[in-house]
């Protein structure tokens, strides 16, 4: 069956989990196809922050052409340091229909991209789906990626298999009282484990073309936190276990406070070179192979 067709015949499945809304781990169990909303303040109908041939993701992913980027607006999870705040926490962005979707989709093709990239995509996959089944068969053509905060419902993602080509989702904390105070979300750390074992069972390591464009699998990010709040000593080591040291791992020092966070005293400042630096000899010294590192004194960003 190709992916077109996988689509068709999960597409309702995926529709009924959102009435109730069972989407996402937090299973608010609200009616979003009559218009309730949940955590995400998401309906029934889709709403989209961005679209880009975006140029900023790791290179097999942007490659020369830029990866094209569809950022849903709203989020399963509160992170209080959101650089995104104005679309995912204050629903930011403008509603599209299916059909008008698909256009973007078949456009963005037509000018060139490596793949479509869904930015928390976890509350609206079924709508992304949707949507992508209207587009040309060029945009068809291409990887799908998900890229998410790693925070997923197993069911869901059982339905995505042999859908989505490449799956790069968060591993954000270690703890979950961190997760619940930074992020509304106390019961993050064992969904994320269960969400990347996983996503490496159906994609496993990151696979390349000849141009060294991803085609295939797996990349793992973590946003290094102030006062190692990411919980990365115990991160890396579980992953280390659990995945083994071929995983592909992008580790990303960008953070700074934004949105509410400067109004808390751990997360109120950027982190420092030093902090950056430790997470990465730690990730060399466990014997990571797949690692890609930033400036330690790079800031902002995606
Ligand atoms: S997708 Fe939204 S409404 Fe559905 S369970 Fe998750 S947070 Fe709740």
């Amino acid at each position: 069956m190709n992916k077109a067709e996988l689509i068709q015949q999960r597409l309702p499945k995926l529709l009924d989990l959102m009435s109730p809304c069972r989407l996402c781990p937090r299973n608010c169990l609200v009616n979003r196809l009559a218009g309730e909303t949940g955590f995400c303040r998401s309906t029934d109908r889709i709403k989209v922050a961005s679209w880009a041939h975006h140029r900023g993701e790791e290179p097999p992913i942007s490659g020369t052409l830029g990866s094209g980027t569809i950022f849903a607006s709203n989020c399963t999870l509160g992170c209080i340091f959101c650089q995104n705040f104005p679309f995912s926490q204050l629903g930011g962005g403008k509603e599209f229909s299916p059909d008008k979707l698909a256009d973007i989709f078949s456009k963005l093709a037509d000018e060139g991209i490596h793949n479509f990239n869904f930015v928390t995509p976890t509350h609206v996959i079924p709508l992304l789906l949707e949507a992508w089944l209207g587009a040309s068969r060029k945009a068809q053509e291409l990887p799908i990626v998900y890229n998410c905060s790693g925070y997923e419902s197993l069911e869901v993602l059982s339905l995505l298999e042999g859908i989505v080509d490449i799956y790069i989702p968060d591993i954000k904390y270690a703890d979950n009282q961190v997760a619940g105070q930074l992020s509304q979300c106390s019961d993050y750390v064992e969904n994320n484990r269960a969400t990347l074992i996983e996503m490496h069972r159906q994609v496993g390591e990151l696979k390349l073309d000849n141009n060294g464009i991803a085609t295939h699998g797996l990349i793992i990010r973590h946003l290094v936190l102030p006062h190692s709040l990411a919980g990365s000593r115990e991160s890396f080591n579980w992953l280390k276990n659990t995945l083994g040291t071929q995983v592909h791992i992008s580790l990303m020092s960008q953070y700074f406070p934004a949105h509410k966070a400067h109004h808390h005293e751990m997360i109120n400042r950027p982190i420092t070179a030093d902090e950056y630096v430790e997470v990465l000899e730690l990730v060399e010294n466990l014997g990571f192979e797949n690692v890609w590192a930033q400036d330690p004194d790079e800031k902002g960003g995606a």
